[in-house]
């Protein structure tokens, strides 16, 4: 049926060995030790997010105004609220499946300070409302009581609050679930798929090598790397929001034996951060954190640059504006540290930034995919809820308006949408350097304004919202001719 290469069967396989799909493999050997599970992915997973990312457990944080009033919004932070809940329950039963040991280290301070911009105030804002509301735990801190708080005093912080979101090394993660596949008898297969194969009712991929596995399941769980797979099958290809490249790196920060050791140099308060310290959501990207992994290492994120194709190289302005504000903004002990890129990595970010969750219209293929910043946050729920679809066992609880054959869901509404992209885009010219003489700035706004609407003129969107940090893709022509499927608004 599909050629004469070697083949195999499984019940089902995923498709990417990070994150999603490690969740996704995990979860459904648990629900069911009889199935016959592959997982395939590169050993070194090269341009993964997951293994660039951090990794906050970032629920609280990543709140931005006006969430709730939109129903996807709402729905997408639903998703990580629902996941952030889980974590402790699933590292131990990840590290009894592993007999290994790991679990999330809760806290994170969440800074506004004299570089931030109006919208990270009013984000700052919104989140304590939320958190009020919501009867959530958190503290309004006094930066003095941060004892590794030490910005440069242009920066200094205005406010800072501590929050309930956590952190765990990602590959630290990984290395516990392929532990766990050995001991449970998941097939893990270090190789790429090449190609999807759709014959009638029958699923298959094809590896590198050409070796075919036919699956009564297939899961895309391979991050932005699914696109290639989905544009073999134009009948999913043509009703699925495109996977866009939501490039980050990272930096990881590390200061030498003889300071560590003999405490040479610097102020040890630094060396004792014991929790994620980070500002809000900046300019499209998810602000500045320092994580620290203890020893004097720490992780500092994250750049973030949503393109049509991937860059494998990180930009200099990104790193750049890292580097600068951990200096300034969180540590100026950081001046002394070493550094070493890490990434980039590709956030699965869809063109309109919402996630791909579920059974495409082509029975057997399933998304496990789309979760743009805060999908390691999100896979222990995910996972539960596709794997129970998958498996019959109930309807998965992950909203309807996630699964992968959709129409592109808008962003608030084209007005609010613009107020956004306007918002968001001064917040990172401002970390890129602009300094407007105050009377200049009303007009600088105009301008960008004006700049964004004539994109919505261009392509006739009267009502539809483009997400901020894909107007771009809008703007150039073969790139919204690849991404324009039909939108729930014109
Ligand atoms: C810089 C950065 C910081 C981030 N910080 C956080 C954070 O703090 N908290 C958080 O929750 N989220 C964070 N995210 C987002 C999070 O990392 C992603 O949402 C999530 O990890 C996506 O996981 P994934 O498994 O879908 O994709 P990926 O992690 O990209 O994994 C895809 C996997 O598929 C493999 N693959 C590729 N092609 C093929 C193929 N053809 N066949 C088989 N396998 C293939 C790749 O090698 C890779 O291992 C961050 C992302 C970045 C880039």
């Amino acid at each position: 049926m599909f050629g004469s290469f070697q083949q195999k069967k499984y019940d089902t396989i995923v498709v990417g060995n990070a994150g999603l799909g490690c969740a996704m493999a995990y979860r459904l050997k648990s629900m069911d030790k009889s199935l016959k599970i592959a997982i395939i992915g590169p050993a070194a997973r090269k341009g993964s997010a997951t293994t660039t990312a951090g990794a906050m457990i970032n629920v609280w944080a990543e709140l931005s105004p006006g969430q709730f009033d939109n129903p996807a919004l709402a729905d997408r932070a639903e998703l990580t609220i629902s996941s952030g809940k889980l974590w402790d329950d699933y590292c131990k039963e990840l590290s009894a499946a592993a007999s290994d040991d790991i679990s999330i280290k809760w806290g994170t301070y969440v800074l506004e300070n004299s570089q931030s911009s109006p919208h990270e105030r009013r984000t700052m804002d919104f989140m304590l409302k939320v958190l009020r509301e919501r009867q959530i735990e958190h503290r309004i801190v006094n930066p003095e009581d941060i004892k590794f708080l030490k910005p440069e005093y242009r920066s200094e912080t205005q406010r800072s609050v501590w929050v309930p979101d956590g952190r765990i090394d990602s590959r630290k993660v990984l290395e516990v679930y392929e532990k766990a596949f050995r001991n449970m008898g998941v097939d893990q297969i270090d190789s790429t798929v090449e190609g999807l194969l759709i014959n009638g009712s029958d699923r298959a991929v094809k590896l590198a090598d050409g070796t075919v596995l036919k699956g009564k399941n297939i899961v895309l769980a391979n991050g932005s790397f699914a696109q290639a797979l989905v544009d073999q099958v134009p009948e999913i290809r043509n009703a699925t929001p495109r996977l866009l490249w939501g490039a980050g790196s990272g930096v990881d920060l590390s200061f030498p034996n003889w300071i560590t050791r003999d405490g040479g140099g610097i102020e040890r308060n630094i060396l004792d951060m014991d929790a994620v310290i980070r500002t809000t959501d900046r300019g499209g990207a998810c602000g500045v954190h320092v994580v620290p992994y203890g020893n004097g290492q720490y992780y500092l994120g994250a750049s973030s640059g949503v393109w049509f194709e991937p860059e494998h190289k990180a930009r200099v302005h990104a790193i750049d504006v890292l580097l600068r504000s951990a200096v300034q903004e969180i540590n100026y002990g950081f001046f002394f540290a070493n550094m070493e890129l890490r990434g980039p990595g590709f956030r699965p970010t869809t063109v309109d930034a919402f996630p791909l969750l579920g059974e495409s219209h082509v029975p057997g293929i399933w998304f496990a995919n789309g979760t743009k910043r805060d999908g390691f946050t999100c896979s222990p729920h995910i996972a539960n809820e596709l794997c129970a679809q998958m498996l019959g066992k109930r309807q998965s609880r992950l909203p309807e308006r996630f699964k992968p054959s959709r129409k592109v869901i808008s962003y608030k509404t084209r007005e609010a949408a613009l107020d956004d992209a306007v918002a968001g885009n001064i917040g990172g010219e401002y970390q890129h350097g602009l300094r407007l003489p105050p009377y200049a700035v009303d007009g600088y706004y105009k301008q960008k304004r004006a700049q964004y609407e004539a994109i919505y003129e261009k392509r006739n969107f009267s009502e539809f919202g483009i997400h901020p940090e894909v107007l771009h893709i809008y703007d150039n022509d073969t790139f919204f001719n690849a991404v324009d499927i039909p939108r729930e608004l014109n």
